[in-house]
C-alpha cells in the first residue's frame, strides 16, 4: 500500500515503461478543459504558475522513494504529470534539477504544452530527458472545441511555444495528438496538424483517442482503422498508442487488477472511491480501469457528474 502523497506507481505505460508518477497539481487545475479529460471538468482554469503543492514536500518523498532499496530497479522513468497541468507548478524546474542530482533514472514531463512560450518554463524543462506535449488541434475552431483553453490563450501562441522550445531543447520531444470523432479529426484538421508537426520536428508523434470515460459524452473515439490511416498519413515518426497489450508492460500487476475486480464484484464504484479503498493513486487505478474497459470486463456508467464502474456479467 502506497504511503506517498505526491508519488504513484510505478504504473504501466507502453510509451514510457514502468513509470513513477509525480503528481504536481491538484484536481483540477489546468489551462485547458479538454472534452476528453479523464480527470473531470476543470475547476480552476488558469495560466498562473505557482507551487500548488509544496516543492520541499515533493522532494522529500522523491528522496525517500529513490533511497529505499526495495524500489531499486522498479522504475524505468520518473514522470511529472498531475491531476491537471504539471507545468503550472512553479517548482518543476527545481524538482527536475533535484532528480538529476540524485538519480540517473530518466525524467519525463507529460504536459499539454500550452505554456511552452514562457521562457522561464523552457529553462525549467531543459534538464529533462523527454517532454511529451499535446497538440490536438492547430486551427482556432478545433482547438476551442477540443481543448477549451483558458480565455486569452490562442492556438498560435501554443504552436509558437512548441517551436521555440524545440529550438532550445536538446532532449526528446514526443508530441501526443488525441483525436475525437467529429471534433478534431476532419481531413482538413489532420492536414493542418501534419503541416505544423513537420515545422516543429518532434522525435515522435503519438496518436491517441478517447479510451477512458471522458469529461464530456461528446468526446467519442476514432476506430483503430481510422487512427492507423491517419498515422500513415502523418509519416514515419507517427505511431498509434491508443491500444496496447498489457502482457508487454512490466508494471502491470494481475493481483492489482484482481483487487479492483473484487471491489467491483461487491458494487459499482467510482475510480476515486477505489483509489481510497485500495490505497492506490487515482492515476494508477485509472490505468487498470482502462485495461479492464478494453478487455470488456467492466463498464463505465455516468451517474450525474460521476462515472461509476461496474463489473460485466
Ligand atoms: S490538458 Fe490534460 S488535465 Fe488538462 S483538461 Fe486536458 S486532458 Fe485534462
Amino acid at each position: 500500500m502506497s504511503t506517498y502523497r505526491y508519488l504513484y506507481g510505478p504504473v504501466p505505460s507502453r510509451r514510457l515503461g514502468a513509470s513513477l508518477g509525480i503528481d504536481l497539481i491538484p484536481k483540477k487545475i489546468c489551462s485547458y478543459d479538454c472534452i476528453y479529460c479523464q480527470v473531470g471538468k476543470t475547476t480552476n482554469h488558469t495560466l498562473k504558475r505557482k507551487a500548488y503543492y509544496p516543492t520541499e514536500a515533493i522532494k522529500k518523498e522523491l528522496k525517500e522513494f529513490l533511497e529505499d532499496p526495495d524500489n531499486a530497479g522498479r522504475v524505468d522513468i520518473l514522470t511529472f504529470s498531475g491531476s491537471g497541468e504539471p507545468t503550472l507548478h512553479a517548482g518543476i524546474g527545481e524538482l527536475i534539477r533535484f532528480l538529476k542530482e540524485i538519480t540517473s533514472i530518466p525524467v519525463a514531463v507529460i504536459t499539454n504544452g500550452s505554456l511552452l512560450w514562457d521562457p522561464q518554463l523552457q529553462e525549467d524543462l531543459l534538464p529533462a530527458d523527454r517532454i511529451v506535449p499535446s497538440l490536438d488541434a492547430v486551427t482556432p475552431a478545433a482547438f476551442e472545441a477540443v481543448n477549451r483553453p483558458v480565455e486569452g490563450l490562442s492556438v498560435s501562441r501554443v504552436i509558437e511555444g512548441l517551436k521555440a522550445f524545440r529550438e532550445r531543447y536538446k532532449g526528446e520531444i514526443w508530441v501526443e495528438v488525441l483525436l475525437c470523432e467529429g471534433v478534431n479529426d476532419a481531413e482538413t484538421d489532420i492536414a493542418a496538424i501534419k503541416k505544423v508537426l513537420d515545422e516543429i520536428g518532434p522525435d515522435k508523434v503519438q496518436l491517441n483517442t478517447v479510451v477512458r470515460p471522458p469529461a464530456e459524452v461528446t468526446a467519442r473515439p476514432l476506430s483503430e482503422e481510422r487512427l492507423r490511416e491517419i498515422c500513415e498519413f502523418l509519416g514515419e515518426k507517427a505511431e498509434v498508442i491508443a491500444s496496447f497489450d498489457t502482457t508487454r508492460i512490466p508494471a502491470y500487476h494481475k493481483a492489482t487488477e484482481e483487487e479492483i475486480l473484487n471491489l467491483l464484484r461487491r458494487r459499482p464504484e467510482t475510480a476515486q472511491k477505489m483509489s481510497r479503498s485500495l490505497g492506490l493513486h487515482l492515476h494508477e487505478v485509472e490505468k487498470y480501469l482502462t485495461q479492464l474497459l478494453r478487455k470488456e470486463k467492466v463498464l463505465a456508467l455516468r451517474r450525474g457528474d460521476e462515472i461509476y464502474y461496474e463489473i460485466v456479467g
